[in-house]
Order: structure tokens, then sequence, then C-alpha cells
């Protein structure tokens, strides 16, 4: 784990930090709001008391990480920056949407230990987790290009970016802590969007969470034979277990879960899988987002043809489903999950290699 920064800290920890030094607590407002209302990735000129006490933290005392690859798509509405942090790891962070809405996606880990087949992410394994403040500071980066390019605001979070969020939870729910205080970003969590692969004991703990947070769950498949087979993790956390923490979610929070489904062509897209699926979440008050599969490096499989994906949105919806098809934006870039540090990394070592 690397040193923490102030990034890491909430308003109530500033607070008793400046409290524990002798400076007055009132100066937390002012730093906070330097940090994540004016963005700022240097602070100086502050009053003499609070600037004393910043310039005596440890290096660095911010979290801001280096822009190294930044791709707007060529349909215009997906922008997907690749960050890197103290220790040389990079991660993906993307800008989604059209103005008055943009949502930012985050990733909570480098690299993922789920293992997903299809993913990108999965396909490169566990590295680390990240800290609140590493989470944090993608939330301002994306926030910063959004005010200063586009001169709007994000509206909306969701962590689908790199890695299974509440496999590291502590960190994740500290970070949404600091990006929904209304002193700092104020996004609320009726606009943050966590997604997960499918991690139990995590949905029990999120459930049991005072925040209302949205859940989205990745299912992909609807027999724990065929999940298991693109997503490892099944085995650990079945369906059927699944399917309990979820209704406990909705139960507990009052709130419908969203399904996330990732149409692959020949393995998931067929009528009957959309039967399967209509039969396992009849009553359960879910919506299911379809997505047509990103094709990967490692994974030789592509989307279904848009008139499959229609008849599996009709099954859907003639069996009383709410249902929506996401398509991926920025295929082009490689903006799928993970994809684009890949692709960086695979251009780097083409890079090394060649004369
Ligand atoms: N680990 C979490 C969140 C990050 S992945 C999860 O799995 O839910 C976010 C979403 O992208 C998941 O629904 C995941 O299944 C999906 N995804 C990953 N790789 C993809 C790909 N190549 N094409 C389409 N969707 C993909
Ligand atoms: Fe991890 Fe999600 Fe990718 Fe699966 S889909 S490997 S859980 S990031």
């Amino acid at each position: 784990m690397l040193p923490a920064t102030l990034h890491d800290l909430s308003f109530s920890q500033l607070q008793s930090r400046l409290a524990e030094d002798g400076v007055r607590k009132a100066h937390a407002g002012t730093l906070f709001r330097a940090l994540h209302q004016e963005l700022r990735t240097e602070l100086s000129g502050l009053l003499p008391p609070l600037q004393r006490w910043i310039e005596a933290q440890p290096e660095p005392a911010l979290e801001v990480p280096r822009l190294c690859f930044e791709t707007p798509s060529s349909d215009g509405v997906t922008r997907k920056f690749l960050l890197g942090l103290r220790d040389g790891q990079e991660i993906e962070s993307v800008l989604m949407g059209y103005a008055g809405r943009y949502t930012a996606c985050l990733s909570t880990q480098a690299g993922c230990a789920m293992g997903c087949v299809f993913c990108a992410t999965g396909q490169m394994g566990f590295v680390r987790h990240l800290s609140a403040a590493e989470i944090v500071a993608q939330a301002l980066h994306v926030e910063r290009y959004t005010r200063s390019v586009l001169q709007d605001r994000v509206r909306n979070i969701v962590l689908m970016g790199m890695g299974e969020p509440l496999h590291n939870f502590d960190a994740v729910m500290h970070a949404l802590d600091i990006i929904t205080d209304t002193r700092g970003l104020n996004i609320g969590p009726a606009r943050i969007s966590i997604s997960t692969v499918g991690h139990v004991p995590g949905i029990i703990r999120l459930a049991e969470h005072p925040r209302r947070y949205h859940l989205a769950v990745s299912l992909h498949a609807a027999t724990d034979e065929e999940r298991s087979a693109l997503i490892p993790a099944n085995r650990r956390w079945p369906l059927a277990e699944l399917l309990d923490a979820c209704r406990e979610y909705t139960a507990r929070k009052q709130q419908r879960v969203f399904i996330a489904w990732t149409l692959i062509a020949g393995q998931n897209d067929s009528p009957e899988h959309a039967r399967k699926l209509a039969a396992l979440l009849q009553g359960m008050g879910v919506q299911v987002n379809l997505i047509p599969l990103n094709p990967t490096e490692g994974y030789a499989a592509g989307p279904p043809r848009p008139e499959v994906v229609d008849a599996f949105q009709t099954i859907l919806q003639e069996s009383g489903l709410p249902v929506t098809v996401r398509q991926r934006r920025g295929i082009d870039v490689g903006a799928g999950c993970g994809q684009l540090r890949s692709s960086r990394s695979v251009q780097a070592e083409a890079s090394v290699l060649s004369p």
C-alpha cells in the first residue's frame, strides 16, 4: 500500500487531522473545497497556518495521477483516460455521454482477480486494490476535463472500469463518501452505480450499508454450468446464492437491481437463453441491460448480429421484464473495460521488440 495523501481523507477526517496538529478545524472547509470543488492539483496561496500544515505533510501530499494517454472516440461521446499511478500502474477512467448527463466510469482495482474470460481486465489478472484517493482522483480528473473542455459537469458515476468494486469494499465505500460529500464533488448516491460480478458477501454488506447506491449485477448466463465457464467466480458464489443476495438488496433498499447481460455470439444469445433468463428473473423486479460483447484479444468471440440482439430483447420484453440495449461506445478506441491498457502494453512491447 502506498502512503496515504490528503485525497484519502473525508471531510471529518481532515478536521480531526488538523485539530490533532493544533490547526483550527475551520480550515478543513477551505482545504476540502480546494481539493474537491476547485479541483486543485497543487496547493499554494492558502492562509499561512493551513499552508504550513500542508507543507509539513509527507510527500506527495496530493494524489494526482499522470495522464498517460487520452482517446476521444470517433463517435465524439466517449473519452478515455489512461492514468498513471505512483507505482507505475496504469488504470482507465472513461467519460461517457452528452451535455447535461455526463457519466464518469471509474476503476477500483489494477487488474482483477475474478478472471472473466471475455474481459480484458480479467485476462490481465489481479495486480492490486486501488486506494480511496486513487478512486477519488479519477473522478476529479474526469470532472476537471468536463469543466475545462466541455464547460459542463459530471452528473453520474459508474464503477464499471477495471476491477471488482466489492472485492475492494472498504476503499470503494470510503471513496464514495468523499465523492458524495456536498462540500466536494457532491454527486449523490442516487447518481452512483456499483457494478459487481456477483460478489455475494459484498452485496450483503452493501445491502446493510446506510447509503443507497444503485447495484448492477453482471449475470451473463442463467445456469451455473454456463456461468462458471464465463465467470470463474460463479463457482464460489453460485446463481442461487447470488439471486438471494439480489432479493435481499431489493428488500432492504426498496430499490430495483440492474442485471447486465453481455451478449456473446453463439454463447448466450439464443431465444432459449432469453427464455431461461426470463424464467430465472421472474418476480424479482429487476431491470435488464443487454450489452453486445466488445471483442478482446484474449477471447475468440464477437457480439451477435443486431437482429439476434433484437430477438433476445423482444423475448425478455414479452415476459414483462424492463430491458434496454446498451451499445458500448468507443469500440474503435478499445474502450471496453481494460482494453486500452492491454492494447497500450501490446504497443509498448511491439515498440521494444522492433529494431
Ligand atoms: N467487475 C465489475 C465491474 C467492472 S466490469 C463487473 O464485472 O460487473 C463492467 C461491465 O463490463 C461488466 O458487466 C462486465 O461483464 C462488462 N464487460 C467486461 N468485458 C466486456 C467486454 N469485452 N464486452 C462487453 N462487456 C464487458
Ligand atoms: Fe473483473 Fe468485472 Fe472484468 Fe470480470 S468483468 S474480470 S469481475 S472487471
